[in-house]
């Protein structure tokens, strides 16, 4: 198989600069590599993209390429140039879900990149936008054969088109120190509960998970997912006292003041004249800027949980969403915690696939109902506790809402009565 080496005018533009370009890796591995497939498929590839450059169009086209058993996973393209270009004329990727937390071993990493290079293009990405590793260039042949070897050896293909999203969780307690929740052992849950539904799309549209194990929300989940879980405190803060004292003699009290107090959202943390910082508990939002200034000094408290929040996607047809409370706060202790919160999960597909229009997320689908028809749906009951954006909209003001208001004071009340 001989590669061609085409003119790249344009594309050399690209490697000029401070940045690694993607140009020189294409070169290294039509110039470099040991075996000549690859050599040959990144020559048109590169062959091609220059075209695509010269004529300001894109030449690939989508189909159906599948492995056996699977309804997605795979990402096809087809050239429309194949003529000027045949040894890049497929070139599909196929989607792989990731460890939770992306947690590898250097010896998976070498099984996965031996395999690729044996039956694709050599080209991976770490990670894609939907969290997946993207194993980009191979032909239809190949598609199977190297999803056999991986799977083989104990991966999974991950989700495309409309169905359950390959899932992310953040990298968690193994390496930091705001984790409130094992954000690993509940992304493996969530995903070993509906792996059908991300190998076979039959939903009206994506539905994804994210979980992250505080409110810094490394991997976006508010925004970026159907189904957030994220995790956070019930009780007060920590503060160490004397590493609060150990910081103000580092940095100042004005830098405390500039960069802690005033920054505070809700004014919820203030600096006492003997040097020691008092946080007014029941009014932190968790915003978490305080405690990442003052990681020693600040922590999160001993009762940890999760809050799952619906519907955030940017951006949708409707605009942006945030997503939703629709638990404030729930422990995930014991085997019985994960379960339920399996059974929030599962409710929401199933009323999600069951109501949502076509190309419709969650968040779209539940401006559109009303969220209480979809927390009734669901059954959840309503709770004041269920905030839009706090401190600012409480759902439970109007209409509607008073009833459900009403009867959320009831059962508080029962409760009580009830010891
Ligand atoms: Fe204020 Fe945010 Fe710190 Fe809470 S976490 S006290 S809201 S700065």
């Amino acid at each position: 198989m001989a590669k061609t080496i085409h003119d790249t005018p344009m594309l050399d533009e690209l490697e000029k600069g401070p940045w690694p370009s993607f140009i020189s890796g294409f070169k290294r591995l039509r110039d470099e590599h040991p075996d000549e497939r690859i050599n040959a498929m990144a020559g048109d590839l590169l062959g091609q993209l220059e075209h695509s450059y010269e004529t300001r169009k894109g030449y690939w086209k989508g189909g159906t390429v599948s492995v056996f058993g699977y309804g997605g996973g795979i990402i096809p393209r087809f050239s429309e140039v194949a003529a000027a270009f045949p040894e890049s004329k497929e070139f599909h990727t196929l989607r792989v879900q990731p460890p939770a937390g992306n947690f590898y071993t250097t010896d998976m990493l070498n099984q996965l990149a031996d395999s690729w290079e044996k039956h694709g293009s050599g080209l991976v990405t770490f990670h894609g936008q939907t969290g997946n590793i993207m194993f980009i260039g191979t032909t239809t042949e190949n598609t199977q054969h190297f999803f056999d070897e991986i799977n083989e050896y104990g991966w999974d293909l991950g989700g495309a088109g409309p169905c359950v999203r390959t899932a992310m969780s953040c990298v968690g307690a193994a390496r930091c120190e705001q984790s409130c929740a094992n954000e690993n052992a509940i992304q493996r849950h969530l995903v070993n509960t509906f792996t059908d539904d991300v190998h076979r799309p039959a939903l009206p549209y994506k539905f994804k998970f994210k979980v992250s194990g505080c409110p810094n929300d490394c991997v976006n989940s508010i925004e970026r997912s159907d189904f957030a879980v994220i995790g956070t405190w019930a009780d007060d803060m920590k503060v160490n006292q004397d590493a609060v004292k150990e910081f103000i003699e580092k940095k100042g009290r004005s830098y405390v003041i500039d960069n802690v107090i005033t920054r505070c959202p809700t004014n919820a943390i203030s600096l006492k004249d003997d040097d020691t910082i008092e946080v007014d508990n029941p009014n932190c939002v968790r915003c978490m800027h305080c405690l990442n200034v003052m990681p020693k000094a600040l922590g999160p408290g001993d009762d940890k949980g999760v809050t799952v929040l619906i519907g955030g996607k940017r951006t949708l047809k409707i605009g942006d969403l945030m997503g939703t409370f629709i638990v404030p706060f729930m422990r995930l202790n014991t085997a019985e915690d994960y379960e339920r919160i399996v059974e929030i999960a599962s409710e929401s597909i199933d009323f999600f696939a069951e109501n949502a229009l076509e190309h419709e997320r969650t968040g779209e689908m539940i401006e559109r109902i009303g969220l209480v028809n979809f927390l009734e749906g669901i059954g959840i009951d309503v709770d004041p506790n269920m905030v839009n954006s706090p401190r600012q909209s409480s759902y439970v003001r109007m209409d509607g809402w008073d009833e459900e208001a009403e009867k959320w004071f009831q059962r508080k009340l029962e409760e009580k009565a009830a010891g």
